[in-house]
């Protein structure tokens, strides 16, 4: 049965506040509840797994920040490492002793970069990674895939129409054409889109970039051996394979999708989890591919605030938290059984919906029946029962993304006791939302 409204005054007074300073009331375009009920919830506080609204509602957050926060709102650990660094100051533009040691717990955990850059932001360190790629095959087209999201760097905002091969079509105006023209989007999953790009194309592809794992446009976990063709032929073909392990890096453990599909990529970016809840992205490589980039080499990035002491304390606290033994394989465990739970009941009442999941990452998909692999599977009318279901876990107390095509995530900070909420709370909406 539906529960009644929970109360959004408060929020939706702040939204028309907001409304005054920002395009469309929010500065980034998704937090602006387009694509479900009501007007966005502005937020007060977070602790654990919770959050709590300027109505004072509180929520058992799955959105978790859209992926950065593994570890759950305000953990003490990077909580006491960004105040203690507080009392140091926050910007120098030089070296710390931070960036170091941030470096040392990344390298020396993952052997697939053997240098790292860091940066502000997933965008930045996307479009450092494609300039570096450019820059060291000295080519100019990339190959990227229909719903992968990889920042909002020019380049990377084009997105595939109908047919085999969609070549210059931009998805946000301002884009140059000349830019979009370099830019190939080609399906996910579709061996002949890929062989084809390279015999149209051939010497002029710099660099096919891929999600680790899809996650930005439903959960489009690809099979194995599709990826090791990737590898094969950007290998073949002289080109640089980039895997955007921005939401990935971290999550499936700090080796991400390049362990997990057992894939040596050339160039990996990362964002979200590794700066603990603050600004913090990072692109990295083998130190030979990492020596183009200035002052060693002549491929040119920089930043102000890269490498922030602020943010890289709270990069340090929180990944000395996800290095400690066991702690993914614990994460991963609860997030099985909480999909398994909701699958079982999707199959008793036999819903017409699908979870999908991988690490501690889970999407729902609604109207199929079918293992999703391409954006173009998804039916866009599906976002209707999204809709509804995300009405309906709001006025229960859980936060979800406000998009059927976001995925959600299962923080460390999630308790059983909150799972079990949780669970009920989307057993109930999901009936309601096939009323
Ligand atoms: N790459 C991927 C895979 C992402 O999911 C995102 C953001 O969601 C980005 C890049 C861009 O990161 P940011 O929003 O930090 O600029």
């Amino acid at each position: 049965m539906a529960t009644k409204d929970i109360s959004r005054e408060k929020s939706a007074q702040l939204f028309e506040k907001a409304k005054n300073y920002f395009p469309g009331g929010v500065n980034s375009p998704v937090r602006a509840f387009k694509s479900v009920y009501g007007s966005p919830l502005f937020i007060e506080r977070g602790d654990g797994s919770r959050l709590w609204d300027a109505d004072n509602n509180e929520f058992i957050d799955f959105c978790c920040s859209w992926g950065p926060l593994i570890l759950g709102h305000n953990n003490p650990e990077i909580r006491e490492a960004v105040q203690a660094q507080l009392g140091k100051g926050l910007s120098f533009g030089a070296p710390t002793r931070l960036e170091n040691e941030l470096a040392d717990l990344i390298l020396t955990h993952n052997k697939y970069i053997e240098k790292i850059r860091f940066v502000s932001s997933g965008t930045e360190a996307v479009m450092s990674a494609i300039r570096l790629a450019r820059g060291y095959t000295n080519r100019s087209k990339i190959v990227k895939f229909e719903g992968c999201y990889h920042g909002h760097s020019d380049s990377l905002l084009v997105k595939a129409g109908s047919g085999l091969v969609t070549f210059g079509e931009t998805s946000s105006a301002g884009v140059p054409k000349a830019f979009a023209d370099e830019t190939i989007v080609i399906a996910l999953n579709d061996k002949e889109a890929l062989e084809k790009v390279f015999s149209d194309f051939k010497d002029q592809i710099a660099t096919v970039i891929i999600e680790g794992i899809p996650a930005n446009n439903g959960l489009l976990i690809q099979d194995k051996e599709y990826i090791q063709f990737l590898r094969k032929i950007t290998k073949d073909n002289g080109a640089l394979l980039i895997f955007d392990e921005v939401i990935t890096g971290f999550r499936l453990g700090f080796e991400g999708a390049a362990k997990y599909y057992d894939i040596q990529p050339d160039i990996l970016t990362y964002g979200k989890i590794i700066g603990g809840g603050m600004p913090v992205g990072a692109y990295g490589a083998s130190s030979e591919i990492m020596s183009n980039i200035s002052p060693d080499g002549n491929v040119y990035q920089a930043g102000t605030l890269s490498g922030n002491p602020v943010a890289m304390a709270a990069g340090i606290a929180a990944l000395r938290i996800l290095s400690q033994p066991g702690f993914y394989e614990k994460l991963e465990q609860t997030t099985q059984a909480f999909v398994n739970e909701i699958q079982s009941f999707i199959t008793e009442k036999q819903l017409d919906v699908k979870i999908f999941t991988v690490g501690s990452i889970f999407w729902f998909a609604f109207a199929t029946s079918e293992r999703i692999q391409r954006a173009d599977q998804i039916d866009p009318n599906s976002m209707l029962y999204y809709k509804k279901m995300h009405r309906e876990l709001l006025n229960r107390g859980i936060y979800f993304g406000p998009s059927g095509y976001e995925v959600g995530f299962i923080s460390a900070a999630h308790t059983e006791a909150d799972l079990a909420t949780a669970l009920a709370a989307i057993k109930d909406s999901l009936l309601i939302a096939f009323e």
